[in-house]
C-alpha cells in the first residue's frame, strides 16, 4: 500500500464556476512551500493528494500547515481495491501499529456506483475488525480511533487521524492588496487575516530616517518575513517619509499633524497599489483604538482614497489582537522598542473630530503632490521571502 497525504480543502463560494483557478493556485502556493521536498502532486475530486519518495511526512505536514486553503490533512494508504475483504486485510495489518480499545468506523464513499451505501460499509468493516482483533469495542461517540475509509473511483483509501489545516482561501485567489505595514502589533496581524481571504500582499513601510532608526526598519523586515511564509515572499515598498514629514511639522498646526501625515501615507498607499495592481489597501486600524482611528478620523483621513481600505481588525479589541500576534508570532518583534514615524511626531493634543475643510485648507501650505512623487520615485523596494527570517533576526 502507498503511503501519501490526502489534503482536503474548503472551496471559494464566490467562485464556483472557477474551481480551476482555486486549484491551481492552490497547487502553485503548496509547490513553493514544498520546494526543496521532492513531490508529486494531483487532484481527484474535492481532495488533492501528495506522493514523495522522500518520505519525510512530518517535514511536508509541518509546510502544508501554513499554507492557506487547507482544511484538513491526513496520512493516508492507498488500496488499489475496493471489495470489502480486500480493505478488511489491509486495515488489519494497518491496524497492527496502533493501541485502541474502541473504534469507530467512518466511511465516506465518492464511488457512488459500489453496490452498499456509507452506513453499510461501516457495519461489515466493523465486523471484520471485531472477529479478528481481541477485546475491542465499537464506540461511536468518544473513541480511541477512528478508522476512515474512503472509497473512490480509483482507489479506497485508508487513514487514522486528521491534522486540522489553517483554513481560509489560497494566497492569490482574490488578486492582490497593498498592506501598510509598521512596527506595530496591529498591522501585522492585519496583514495574516487578508492573506488568509485569499489576498497577496505587497507592503509598504513609511519610515523617516534620520528620526527612525535602521532598527525600526529592520523589524518592519522582520514582520515582513513573518508574512512571507503564509504568502509565498513578500515585497516591501519602503518610503522615506521624512521630506514630508518634516513639511507637515513645519507649517502645519499641531493638532493636525497625524490627520495630515495620515492622509498623506494614504495617498502614497494608493498610487502604489495602483502600480502593483492592487486592489484594496489592507492596515491595521481598529476602531476607537487612538485620536487617528475614531469615525470622524477615519472618515476625514479615508477621504483622500477611492481604493476600497480594508480593516480587518476594524472591530478586535487590542487583546484579542495580541492573541492572534502571539499565535502568527509576530508579537515578540512587534513589541521591540524602535520607534518609528508616528511615534516620533505624535502631538501633545492630536485632534479627534478633524474638519475636513481645514485639512485641506492645511495641505496647501505643503506642495505634498511633488514631495509624494519625489517619495515614489525614490522608494526602496525589498523582496522578503521566509527563509531569511532568522538574518534579520539578528540584525535587531
Ligand atoms: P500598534 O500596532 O502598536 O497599535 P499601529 O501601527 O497599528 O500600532 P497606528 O500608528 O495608529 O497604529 O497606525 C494605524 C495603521 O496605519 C497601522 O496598523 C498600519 O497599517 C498603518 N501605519 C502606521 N504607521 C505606518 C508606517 N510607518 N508605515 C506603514 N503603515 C503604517
Ligand atoms: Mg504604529
Amino acid at each position: 500500500m502507498q503511503k501519501l497525504i490526502m489534503l482536503k480543502y474548503g472551496e471559494l463560494t464566490t467562485k464556483k464556476g472557477n474551481i480551476g483557478l482555486f486549484l491551481n493556485t492552490l497547487k502553485e502556493n503548496i509547490k513553493i512551500s514544498l520546494k526543496d521536498i521532492e513531490c508529486d502532486i494531483h487532484f481527484d475530486k474535492g481532495r488533492m493528494f501528495i506522493v514523495s519518495p522522500s518520505n519525510d511526512y512530518e517535514k511536508i505536514i509541518k509546510s502544508l500547515q501554513n499554507v492557506f486553503g487547507i482544511h484538513e490533512i491526513a496520512i493516508v494508504y492507498e488500496l488499489k481495491a475496493n471489495e470489502i475483504e480486500k480493505i478488511g486485510d489491509s486495515l488489519l495489518k494497518l491496524l497492527e501499529n496502533y493501541e485502541f480499545k474502541t473504534f469507530k468506523v467512518v466511511t465516506k464513499r465518492s464511488d457512488k456506483k459500489y453496490p452498499l451505501t456509507s452506513m453499510e460499509i461501516s457495519a461489515k468493516i466493523g465486523g471484520i475488525l471485531l472477529k479478528n482483533i481481541k477485546d475491542i469495542k465499537v464506540d461511536i461517540h468518544n473513541p480511541d480511533i477512528y478508522v476512515n475509509v474512503e472509497i473512490r473511483n480509483n482507489a479506497t483509501y485508508l487513514y487514522f487521524e486528521t491534522i486540522k489545516g489553517i483554513g481560509g482561501y489560497p494566497v492569490g485567489v482574490l488578486g492582490k492588496g497593498l498592506l501598510m505595514l509598521s512596527g506595530g502589533i496591529d498591522s501585522p496581524v492585519a496583514g495574516y487575516m487578508a492573506i488568509k481571504r485569499g489576498v497577496k500582499l505587497e507592503a509598504v513601510y513609511f519610515e523617516s530616517p534620520p528620526h527612525t532608526s535602521v532598527e525600526a526598519k529592520n523589524k518592519v523586515i522582520a514582520l515582513a518575513q513573518k508574512l512571507a511564509v503564509y504568502n509565498n515572499n513578500i515585497k516591501l515598498h519602503v518610503i522615506n517619509f521624512t521630506e514630508i514629514q518634516e513639511a507637515i511639522y513645519k507649517n502645519i498646526p499641531h493638532e493636525y499633524l497625524i490627520t495630515i501625515m495620515r492622509r498623506m501615507m494614504y495617498r502614497i498607499s494608493a498610487k502604489i497599489a495602483a502600480n502593483i495592481n492592487g486592489k484594496i489597501l489592507v492596515n491595521g486600524e481598529s476602531i476607537g483604538q487612538v485620536a487617528s482611528q475614531t469615525l470622524t478620523s477615519m472618515r476625514v483621513i479615508n477621504e483622500v482614497v477611492k481604493i476600497p481600505v480594508i480593516r480587518p481588525l476594524a472591530c478586535f479589541d487590542k487583546l484579542e489582537i495580541i492573541e492572534i500576534a502571539k499565535k502568527i508570532e509576530t508579537y515578540e518583534t512587534s513589541i521591540l522598542p524602535y520607534e518609528d514615524c508616528c511615534t516620533i511626531f505624535v502631538p501633545e493634543h492630536p485632534v479627534i473630530n478633524p474638519d475636513l475643510k481645514l485639512c485641506y485648507e492645511y495641505e496647501k501650505l505643503i506642495p505634498y503632490e511633488d514631495l509624494i512623487n519625489k517619495a515614489l520615485k525614490e522608494q526602496e523596494i525589498i523582496k522578503i521571502g521566509p527563509e531569511k527570517a532568522n538574518d534579520f533576526e539578528d540584525i535587531l
